[in-house]
């Protein structure tokens, strides 16, 4: 039997070609803002990492850790993809509800969710090797935990007959306690961020107001359920608010989709923090 030997050391950039690479990524998330404001401003608070220790790049909810070498081997619309990716796995909370589930199962069944999510609105291309598949979603019943629930469990070298993961979306720090807090807190950041997409595009606003309700009313029932932890009920729920602030972008991209336009619409609309990586 052969081995391959894999080495865990992975060469350390220079600090211009790392800076370089931030700029790359840096430019996916303002064409991110122009094009796509309603995940933009999610992608604007949540800081990025240099991280030679992940393959590709992952989250945990609270920032974006990336490999430079991976960043570096995609093109623009593949780094949009991606940032936009990082962004969704929060928004659904997927950082928080694993449950002790199989990792790497869980992860697939994310990446089928999210992907099929922005291939739909053609934000940005996929990676190459991404997992796309509409019968595996529909079987799912879309959500998370339905395509975790008929994907196979990975045997002991990780094999189930799905590819990798394009990242790795890491369980949330701290106590549970913190954690269903963080989830509370992007559970309200996913409503907030689809009302102002809906108020931008003048669209769908009773359409929001309902799903923003659905949404404290979930808070409000998981106060009742706290010990069960979280569950996939949230996946239906803030996967509604998130298709409602992806069709009201989508809206107003119709309306007009001028650069200029773009750019007048985004500052006024959206007041948000820069944190990091704005090119010098
Ligand atoms: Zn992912």
């Amino acid at each position: 039997m052969t081995s391959v030997m894999m080495t865990d050391v992975v060469e350390h950039l220079p600090p211009a070609e790392e800076k370089r690479i931030e700029r790359l990524l840096a430019k996916a998330r303002t064409a991110l803002v122009l094009e796509h404001p309603f995940i933009g401003n999610v992608a604007l608070n949540l800081p990025y990492i240099v991280d030679y220790g992940v393959k590709t790049a992952a989250t945990n909810g609270k920032n974006i850790r990336y490999n430079p070498h991976f960043v570096d081997s995609l093109n623009d619309e593949e780094r949009k993809f991606l940032v936009a990716h990082e962004c969704l796995h929060p928004m659904l909370e997927h950082t928080y509800r694993r449950n002790g589930r199989n990792h790497k199962r869980w992860n697939q069944a994310a990446d089928y969710v999210i992907n099929k999510l922005l291939d739909d609105e053609k934000i940005g291309k996929m990676p190459q090797g991404g997992l796309l598949d509409n019968n595996i979603h529909q079987a799912g019943g879309g959500t998370t935990d339905g395509i975790y629930n008929i994907l196979p469990e990975p045997d002991d070298d990780g094999n189930n007959g799905h590819g990798d993961p394009l990242d790795d979306c890491q369980d949330g720090d701290g106590s549970p306690a913190e954690q269903a807090q963080e989830a509370a807190e992007w559970k309200v950041r996913v409503a907030q961020a689809a009302q102002a997409a809906s108020a931008r595009g003048g669209v769908g606003a009773q359409q929001t107001a309902a799903r923003v309700e659905a949404i404290r009313n979930q808070l409000l029932q998981q106060q009742y359920d706290y010990g069960l932890k979280l569950s996939g009920i949230g996946d239906q729920i803030t996967l509604g608010a998130i298709r409602t602030g992806l069709e009201a972008d989508r809206y107003v991209n119709q309306l007009s989709n001028t650069y200029f336009t773009n750019v007048a619409r985004t500052l006024a609309g959206s007041p948000t923090v820069i944190q990091y990586g704005v090119p010098a």
